[in-house]
């Protein structure tokens, strides 16, 4: 049965983890899953990542490295709400995967280590997460290890990110004497999530406290939970949904405690599927007509059917299998005829999304990243960014006979947002750029074993990127003409300038007052 749209989509939450990595990332996306009924056993997410994923089986270099660098989503149930789960990368040369992924979320959790606090992977992906107001669900992780004082904790939230906090639970204790959250705003205890609800108790010094609370530490507790009365922020939900203050929970994902407390939050006040913005009006949610758009392209997800598939947020309407969508890029209309929900470790058709909902596409290179798909309307939506790259590497091939393969594999590869593709406007090879180092073994690997061209790659002549662009397009033609040398086309044909260092670059840009040189593109 086709659910109601609304409330299909007042119930769904989308989010996203950020964390530096070792916080705990894939210990409380484990304990999520487990919670959420996704998995049988604690462990299997570690399991994935400590030995191998098979849907990655195909690439050594993840293996060889132990770094998962697959973006994937899972999907599961609490209460009344449907999650859906967005797995960032946790490694920083695969920024810009994470950064569309975060184009895709509705709001995200963000795992402090209690000992360590704001590190400096945090800063960055917190960065992101303001830049497009995603409002954030603060997880203090590890509180049963020596932990930094709480009050410390909150105010370098508060001095680093510039973001108010309000502390939702308080710790129990810490360490070897942590023993569960308290319910600031509720009076309640929860001792671990074994304890499906809370005990209320009315307050830290009440009878009913006496048992839930250590004794030895008890008088210590209320005195610190009467200051964090007095001192912190009361939580207040348009500041949070707006991205100026964030809920802060803690637990011990591997002890089991605070998961519940913070799946509940999400639940509670962890927004809805948003509006989004498209270039020429803004979608809502609950619109009848289905509208999507391609933030991720993953391939070889199953080694024996080279598939590639398109990772397609929905943001309005009803994605229904079998139902044709318009792609909006090349006006062809395409058949939907396989979409798949994810699971923690399996996939299953998808016989109905919504928004908020991420469903995989499989094809043939019809997809890519920013591309949009709707019922028939041609909107585009803006959002998925392109970063300018930071390593511009020329190709090499040892066969010259398989340059036409090597062109058309280099497409298909910047298509999925493996690397970009430059292809310099007086006719030399073209040069690929990547966000992070890792990219071009990534690329190199895959050029080896998936179409047998054996690759090297040259330092470029050129260290920086930048997309050019002018009020007046008859300064950037001037532009473009003066500098035939620097300037390459990417997948779209929109021109960039390459420099050979900042300095040139500014040098340019001082001189040529009209033209624009970007870091970031948006996709379309
Ligand atoms: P990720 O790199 O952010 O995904 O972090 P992991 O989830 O892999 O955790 C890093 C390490 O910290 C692992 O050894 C975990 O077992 C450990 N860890 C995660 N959560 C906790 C916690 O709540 N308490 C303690 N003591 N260790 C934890």
């Amino acid at each position: 049965m086709a659910e109601d749209i609304e409330k299909a989509v007042a119930r769904r939450r989308t989010f996203a983890i950020i964390a530096h990595p070792d916080a705990g990332k894939t210990t409380l996306t484990e304990k999520l899953l487990l919670f959420g009924g996704a998995i049988q056993l604690a462990g299997e997410v570690k399991a994935k990542k400590d030995k191998i994923q098979t849907r990655s089986d195909w690439m050594k270099i993840e293996r060889e490295r132990g770094i998962s660098v697959v973006t994937s989503v899972m999907t599961f149930e609490y209460g009344d709400n449907v999650f859906n789960l967005l797995d960032t990368p946790g490694h920083e040369d695969f920024a810009d995967d994470t950064y569309r992924t975060l184009s895709a979320v509705d709001s995200a959790v963000m795992v402090i280590d209690a000992a360590k606090g704001i590190e400096p992977r945090t800063l960055k992906l917190f960065e992101v997460c303001r830049l497009r107001d995603i409002p954030i669900i603060t997880f203090v992780n590890k509180m049963d290890r020596e932990a930094r004082n709480t009050f410390e904790v909150l105010d370098e939230i508060e001095e680093k990110l510039a973001l108010d906090t309000a502390p939702i639970t308080w710790p129990i204790g810490q360490g070897k004497t942590f023993a569960g959250t308290y319910h600031l705003a509720q009076n309640a205890v929860r001792r671990g999530d074994d304890e499906k609800e809370r005990t209320e108790v009315h307050g830290p010094d009440s009878n009913r406290a006496a048992g839930l609370l250590p004794d030895n530490d008890r008088p210590a507790f209320i005195e610190e939970l009467e200051l964090a009365r007095e001192a912190c922020r009361p939580f207040d939900l348009q500041a949070f949904r707006e991205g100026h203050l964030t809920p802060v929970y803690f637990g011990s994902a591997l002890r089991n405690f605070g998961v519940r407390d913070l799946i509940e939050a999400l639940g509670e006040f962890g927004p809805a599927p948003r509006a989004q913005e498209a270039d020429t009006r803004k979608v809502e949610a609950t619109e009848e007509k289905m509208t999507s758009f391609v933030f991720k392209i993953q391939a070889n997800m199953d080694p024996n059917h080279r598939d590639r598939i398109a990772f397609v947020r929905v943001c309005s309407g009803e994605l229904k299998r079998g139902m044709k969508a318009k792609l909006v890029r090349t006006g062809k209309p395409m058949s939907l005829s396989a979409p798949q929900f994810f699971f923690a470790r399996s996939r299953i058709t998808a016989d109905e999304a919504y928004a908020g909902d991420v469903v995989g596409i499989p094809n043939h290179g019809t997809l890519r990243i920013g591309d949009t798909l709707t019922e028939g309307e041609d909107i585009l939506f803006r959002g998925v960014p392109n970063f300018a790259p930071e390593i511009l590497r020329r190709v090499r091939l040892g066969d010259a006979m398989k340059a036409k393969k090597l062109k058309e594999a280099l497409h298909q590869m910047a298509e999925e947002g493996v690397v970009q593709l430059f292809q310099p406007e007086d006719g030399s090879p073209a040069i690929v750029g990547v966000v992070g180092a890792l990219q071009i073994d990534v690329l190199k690997e895959r050029l080896s074993v998936e179409y047998t061209l054996p690759v090297d790659f040259e330092m470029a002549r050129f260290s920086i990127c930048r997309w050019i662009d002018a009020d007046d397009a008859a300064d950037l033609h001037r532009f473009i003409e003066s500098h035939r040398g620097d300037i390459a086309r990417d997948l779209d044909n929109d021109p960039v300038f390459l420099a050979q260092h900042e300095f040139s670059l500014n040098y340019e840009a001082e001189r040529w007052k009209m033209i624009r040189f970007a870091a970031i593109k948006d996709y379309q």
